[in-house]
C-alpha cells in the first residue's frame, strides 16, 4: 500500500477543476510538491463552471437521506471556507410538483425536518406565483449559490500562498505508466510537443474524461454514465429576480441565480429541466465503446431545448413565460451508473487503480471535495 507519510513527494494532478485544485492545495499543505496539468487555457472552465451553482443543503435529495445528510454537513463548511464566493442574496423557494411528483408536500416537509434543514411554508406573495394545479406545496428553504470564478480565484490565491504547486495550462496528459524505478511516468502534450515526467503519485481528476486516461494507459475502463446537458442562461422577470426556485421531485425544473456570469451587466439565472437539460446519454463500459466527452462537446450540433423547457415550466409558474433567453451552457455531466437507481451522488475514489500510485477521484457535487480529501487522508495516510 502506498503511503504519503514521507514529505516532499512529487505529485501530479491531472485536471484543473475544483477537485484537482482543492486536492492540490490540500496535498501541498501536507508538504508535497504538486504539478497540476490542465488541457485548457484557463482553470475551471468545464463542469466546475458549467453547473447550477447550487451549494446543496440536502433539500434536493429527499430520496437519498445519506446524500442529504452529507450535504447538511458539507454546506456550512463550504460557506465558512469560501464565503467570498457564496451568493446569499435571494429567496430560496422549493415547491413540490404534481402530477408525477415522487414525494408529497407533507413527505418533503417531514424529510427536511428529519435532516435538520430549515424549512417553512412560503409567504402568500411567493405562493401566489405558482399554479396550484401543478404545485402542491411551496416552501422557503435556506440554500445558496456559488460564483465559480470567485471560487477559482480563492483556490488559486491559497495555492499561491503555499508556493508548492506548479500549474501547467494547455497541457494534456495522454498516458500514465509504471516506470522501472517504481515511479509513474506521465506523458503529456503541449502545443504539439510531447514530453514525459516522473512522479510518485498521480491523481486523475478529469471528471467526464477519466477514461480518456485509463484507456490510453491500457487500464480498465471505469463504468460511468454521461449526459450531454444544456443549462440555459436567462433574464428572469422582476417578480422572481431575487429568487431561486426548484420544483421537485420528478420531471420538473430549477431556476437559480448564476453568480459566475454577467449578461448586459446583470446576473442571469440558470434554467435547467430534469427532462430537457439532458439531451442524450451514453455509458463508458469498455475500451471499445469509450467516447471522448470533449470531442462530443466540440463536434456536436447544438439544438437548444429552451422552448420546451420554458413551455413546460410556465405551466407551474406562469410568470416564467416572461423570461428572456440569453445563452446556453453545454457540458457533459458524469455520474456513477448506480446513481440512476437511488438518486445519490457518491464520490468515486479508486486508489492504486491498475498502477501503484495512480488514483482516480470524482465527485458529483462541488462540496464533495471534503469527502475526497477525507478519503485520500485515510487511504494514503497523508
Ligand atoms: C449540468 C450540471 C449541473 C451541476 N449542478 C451542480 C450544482 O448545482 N452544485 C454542485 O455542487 N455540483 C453540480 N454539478 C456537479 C459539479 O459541477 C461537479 O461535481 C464538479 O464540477 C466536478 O469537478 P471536477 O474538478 O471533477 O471536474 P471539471 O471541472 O470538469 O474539471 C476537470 C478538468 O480536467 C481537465 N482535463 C480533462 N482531461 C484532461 C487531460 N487529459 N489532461 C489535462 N487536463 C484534462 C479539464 O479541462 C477540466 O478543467 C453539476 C454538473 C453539471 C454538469
Amino acid at each position: 500500500m502506498r503511503r504519503l507519510t514521507e514529505l516532499n513527494k512529487r505529485i501530479a494532478i491531472v485536471g484543473g477543476g475544483v477537485f484537482g485544485l482543492y486536492i492540490s492545495w490540500f496535498l501541498a499543505g501536507r508538504g508535497h510538491n504538486v504539478t497540476v496539468f490542465e488541457r485548457e487555457k484557463e482553470l475551471m472552465t468545464h463542469a466546475s463552471y458549467h453547473n447550477q451553482a447550487r451549494v446543496h443543503n440536502g433539500y434536493h435529495y429527499p430520496r437519498s437521506v445519506l446524500t442529504a445528510l452529507r450535504s447538511r454537513i458539507s454546506m456550512p463548511r463550504f460557506v465558512a471556507d469560501f464565503g467570498e464566493c457564496v451568493y446569499k442574496d435571494f429567496k430560496k423557494v422549493y415547491c413540490v410538483g404534481r402530477p408525477l411528483g415522487k414525494v408529497t408536500g407533507q413527505q418533503f416537509y417531514t424529510f427536511c425536518r428529519r435532516i435538520g434543514a430549515e424549512i417553512e411554508p412560503a409567504d402568500r406573495a411567493t405562493a401566489s406565483l405558482m399554479n396550484p394545479e401543478h404545485v402542491e406545496a411551496c416552501f422557503i428553504a435556506r440554500e445558496y449559490a456559488f460564483d465559480a470564478l470567485k471560487l477559482r480565484d480563492l483556490l488559486l490565491q491559497r495555492i499561491a500562498d503555499g508556493k508548492r504547486v506548479k500549474i501547467l495550462l494547455e497541457t494534456e496528459v495522454t498516458k500514465v505508466s509504471g516506470s522501472e524505478v517504481g515511479r509513474l511516468s506521465v506523458e503529456f502534450a503541449k502545443g504539439g510537443e510531447s514530453s514525459s515526467e516522473q512522479f510518485d503519485e498521480v491523481f486523475n481528476c478529469t471528471y467526464s474524461r477519466i477514461n480518456f486516461i485509463t484507456t490510453r494507459s491500457s487500464l480498465p475502463v471505469i463504468p460511468l454514465k454521461h449526459e450531454m446537458t444544456e443549462m440555459c442562461l436567462v433574464e428572469v422577470p422582476d417578480a422572481i429576480k431575487h429568487m431561486g426556485i426548484t420544483i421537485m421531485c420528478g420531471p420538473f425544473f430549477s431556476v437559480m441565480p448564476f453568480p459566475g456570469a454577467r449578461i448586459n451587466g446583470a446576473m442571469p439565472h440558470s434554467f435547467s429541466h430534469v427532462r430537457y437539460t439532458p439531451h442524450y446519454e451514453w455509458h463508458d463500459t469498455d475500451e471499445k465503446s469509450y467516447k471522448d466527452a470533449y470531442l462530443k462537446l466540440s463536434e456536436d450540433e447544438r439544438h437548444s431545448a429552451w422552448h420546451l423547457m420554458v413551455q413546460d415550466a410556465s405551466r407551474f409558474i406562469p410568470v416564467l413565460r416572461e423570461c428572456r433567453y440569453e445563452d446556453s451552457l453545454w457540458e457533459v455531466k458524469t455520474v456513477l451508473p448506480r446513481s440512476e437507481t437511488d438518486d445519490s451522488r457518491p464520490i468515486l475514489c479508486r486508489f492504486n487503480y491498475g498502477l501503484n500510485g495512480f488514483h482516480v477521484i470524482m465527485g458529483g457535487k462541488v462540496d464533495n471535495v471534503y469527502d475526497a480529501v477525507a478519503a485520500i487522508s485515510k487511504e494514503l495516510d497523508v
